[in-house]
């Protein structure tokens, strides 16, 4: 079953054309990773696919759910079960985290027609979460990644994560910055989600999360369309050899 197919997209920052012409389908239950060179276009991506107002889409189509993606603002993707993880999330001060979090919930839920959640449900929930991966709660005491440090603010979307149970998770570089401990509940907090039914696209250039949250497959963004596709083996090599090395060339050069 597909959840994602994305044909032919052309998408531009600033009337630059960063992608062009991309192809890729998730199905469900599978876990794809992004990886490419710096400035290759992985963040553009999955920023199109959270309607960030940066990326013009000048091309091509994206279902999600058998709907038109490119319909639905970013409030109804959320609604719709797409989370993203974003390189910098931002800070908003004066809005408290825990409310954010359950606004967030509750929105969702009217929009797939169910009930709020009632106060203390919510708590019970985020406690049996937070416990079972051993973040700390505090967080969501403060207001949403106001100060947060990097560390915090990944934590603090497993939190999220955990809480909405969204349908196709996107992580852009979630590892980076974090200390190894840190890598492991974000593993374990992923890995915890994969039912057989939930998706997920990860942009990552760390092998360690790679070797944790295995991929079934991994693709390699280049000059704007995916220029190589394989499974995890292939992440091994790139690390191993480098992007020249598999043919992949570094526009940064
Ligand atoms: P990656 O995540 O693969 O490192 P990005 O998707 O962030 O790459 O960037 C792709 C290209 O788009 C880069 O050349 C980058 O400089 C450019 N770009 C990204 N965001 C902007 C922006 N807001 N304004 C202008 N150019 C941008
Ligand atoms: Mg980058
Ligand atoms: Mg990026």
């Amino acid at each position: 079953n597909t959840v994602l197919k994305i044909e032919n997209l052309e998408v531009s920052i600033n009337e630059t054309q960063i992608l062009k012409g991309l192809n890729l389908e998730i199905k469900e239950g599978e876990v794809h990773a992004l990886m490419g060179t710096n400035g290759a276009g992985k963040s553009t991506l999955v920023k199109t696919l959270s309607a960030h107002y940066d990326c013009v889409v000048t091309n091509g189509a994206i279902t999600y759910k058998k709907k038109n993606l490119l319909d639905l603002d970013v409030a109804q993707r959320a609604n719709e079960g797409i989370f993203m993880s974003f390189q910098s999330p931002i800070e908003v001060p004066g809005v408290n985290n825990s409310y954010f979090l359950k606004t967030a919930i509750n929105e969702k839920r009217k929009y797939n027609g169910l009930e709020e959640i009632d106060a203390m449900e919510f708590l019970k929930n985020v406690k049996e979460e937070t416990n079972k991966f051993n973040i700390d709660r505090k967080l969501l005491q403060r207001d949403l990644n106001a100060g947060f440090s990097g560390g915090e603010k990944k934590r603090n979307e497993l939190v999220q994560l955990l809480m909405l149970q969204p349908d196709l998770i996107l992580l852009d570089e979630i590892d980076s910055g974090l200390d190894v401990d840190a890598i492991k509940t974000v593993a374990n907090v992923i890995n915890s989600m994969l039912d057989g039914k939930r998706s997920i696209l990860m942009i990552t250039h760390y092998d360690r999360l790679l070797e944790l949250i295995k991929p079934d497959f991994v693709h390699i963004l280049n000059d704007g369309k995916i220029a190589k596709t394989g499974d995890y083996t292939l992440a091994l090599e790139l690390d191993e050899k480098g992007y020249e090395a598999i043919g992949i060339k570094d526009e940064n050069k």
